[in-house]
């Protein structure tokens, strides 16, 4: 932190205070932090709590607040924060090198890394393409995909991209392409590529009158539908694994996955699993896939990659794409792509230490204990009147607020009830972060489970109070 960066001084430490002083700091962040898919106007007239330190699973603001990190910290911490081996093992690479390139240089961090994915990845995931974000690891992947259909042994010019309704793969231009958030098409439409898109069968609302079961054969007939009209020019099939995270935690029924590895085997397709949200530990398993013994082709990882420490992206290939890049300079055939940071040694120590304490610990077994915890806990909402639907699977819920459950009618947009919900929850000592009106749960894998029955309660209590302050 700069020197002129000064704090208010914490007034006593709490959860919740009503101090509303104005703080110096968030004076400064008005007048120069420009802050991702935030509306800035409404952002200014807000208390916005800003956070200057961190301890186990709790934010402390700069007044000594202190918030129960329910969303691990935007879907990506694990272990907690200030984590005494992750710490030290990036201290460690500190004292060696903090970053280095992987452009004409190895890197040791790198190389252990990569072995360690590699083997623990799903099926045969020998190579490890490193970049910095979720966005770039599913880049990647796209461009890796169409420049291997254009230089296996038999080329062909496959161009298309299937993907499902709801899908969110980042913010680059191609992994937007690749997604479908009306609301970023909208805005980017003229920007992006055609994609062949089918129904989710996660998606919320399902078209009316019909019931979950006849929705999941629909979507699982429709795919199978496309993907065969579209054989000769699928490149590969787009999924993330079991939950679509940032639609509002939509969940697949079991056994879609595998239907849809099924349909790029048969098409000649690769299928890529955006794991960016749903891997190391959020779904039970260290990667989604493992669920239905996918093997995919093309894996995307980041976020919790690192414990939810640092910058690191993955994209892991099978031998068959990585073999059709091999061949000497003049032939063309490298992968034109890289960061500056790519596999900076920071990050990768960090990740590192992260698997260790997967391996030395039993955080799936505690993520397994905490699926069950938020289940019992969140029961209740099933039967309340302005909760259309609770999702979970493993540790992310999604929560989905309604105007009328039956039948069903959204709340207004504009009057923002998601939102409504996470300022409550602040004032109760707990961070959560809605996608529109749904209300996302996504404690650390690691978090202790009276940690997260907190969570669940306070969640709950948030919603009524502000269900009561905006009736
Ligand atoms: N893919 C999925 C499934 C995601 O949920 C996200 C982010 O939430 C991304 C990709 C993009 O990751 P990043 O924000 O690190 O670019």
């Amino acid at each position: 932190m700069s020197p002129e960066l000064t704090i208010d001084p914490p007034p006593s430490p709490n959860t919740a205070s009503s101090d509303a002083r104005p703080s110096r700091l968030a004076d400064r962040d008005a007048a120069h932090v420009w802050h991702p898919f935030t509306p800035m106007t409404a952002h200014a007239r807000e208390d916005i709590p800003c956070i200057v330190e961190a301890e186990g699973f709790e934010l402390v603001d700069d007044r000594g607040r202190r918030y129960l990190d329910g969303i691990s910290s935007l879907w990506c911490n694990v272990h907690g924060h200030r984590v005494p081996k992750i710490d030290a093992a990036i201290r460690d690479q500190l004292g060696r090198v903090a970053h280095t390139t992987l452009l004409g240089l190895n890197s040791q961090p790198s190389i252990e890394l990569a072995a360690r994915l590699a083997a623990l990845a799903p099926g045969d995931l020998s190579h490890v393409f490193y970049s910095d974000s979720g966005s770039t690891a599913v880049e990647a992947a796209l461009k890796i995909a169409w420049q291997y259909h254009r230089q296996k042994p038999q080329p062909d010019e496959r161009d298309l991209f299937l993907t499902v309704s709801g899908a969110y793969h980042g913010d680059t231009i191609g992994s937007v392409s690749l997604g479908s958030i009306r609301l970023f098409h909208q805005v980017y439409g003229g920007l992006l590529f055609d994609t062949v898109s089918v129904p989710s069968p996660g998606q919320f609302p399902r078209p009316d009158g019909m019931a979950t079961d006849a929705w999941h054969r629909h979507c699982f007939a429709a795919v199978a539908e496309v993907a065969r009209e579209h054989a000769d020019r699928l490149a590969a099939i787009v999924i993330e694994p079991l939950v679509q995270g940032a639609a509002g935690i939509w969940t697949h029924p079991s056994g879609y996955l595998a239907h849809l590895r099924q349909l790029a085997d048969d098409a000649g397709a690769l299928l890529i699993a955006d794991e960016v949200a749903v891997g190391f530990g959020r779904t039970g398993t260290l990667f989604a896939c493992e669920h239905e013994n996918v093997a995919p082709d093309l894996l995307c990882l980041a976020k919790g990659l690192t414990g939810g420490y640092l910058p690191l992206a993955a994209t892991l290939a099978t031998p068959t794409i990585y073999d059709a890049f091999l061949g000497e300079p003049h032939e063309g055939r490298t992968f034109f792509h890289g960061h500056t940071f790519t596999g900076n040694p920071l990050a990768c120590a960090a990740a590192m230490a992260s698997l260790d304490l997967f391996e030395t610990g039993d955080v799936l077994g505690n993520a397994a204990t905490l699926a069950d915890a938020l289940a019992e806990e969140l029961a209740p909402l099933r039967r309340h009147p302005h909760v259309a639907e609770v999702r979970q699977c493993g540790v992310m819920v999604g929560i989905e607020l309604c105007r009328s459950r039956q039948p069903y009618e959204p709340f207004e947009a504009t009057r923002r009830m998601g939102h409504e919900v996470t300022k409550a929850g602040r004032e109760r000592g707990i961070l959560v972060r809605p996608l529109g009106d749904v209300v996302v749960l996504m404690p650390a894998p690691a978090m202790p489970e009276p940690l997260v029955r907190t969570l669940a309660r306070e969640t709950i209590a948030a919603i009524d109070d502000a269900l009561a302050a905006n009736a």
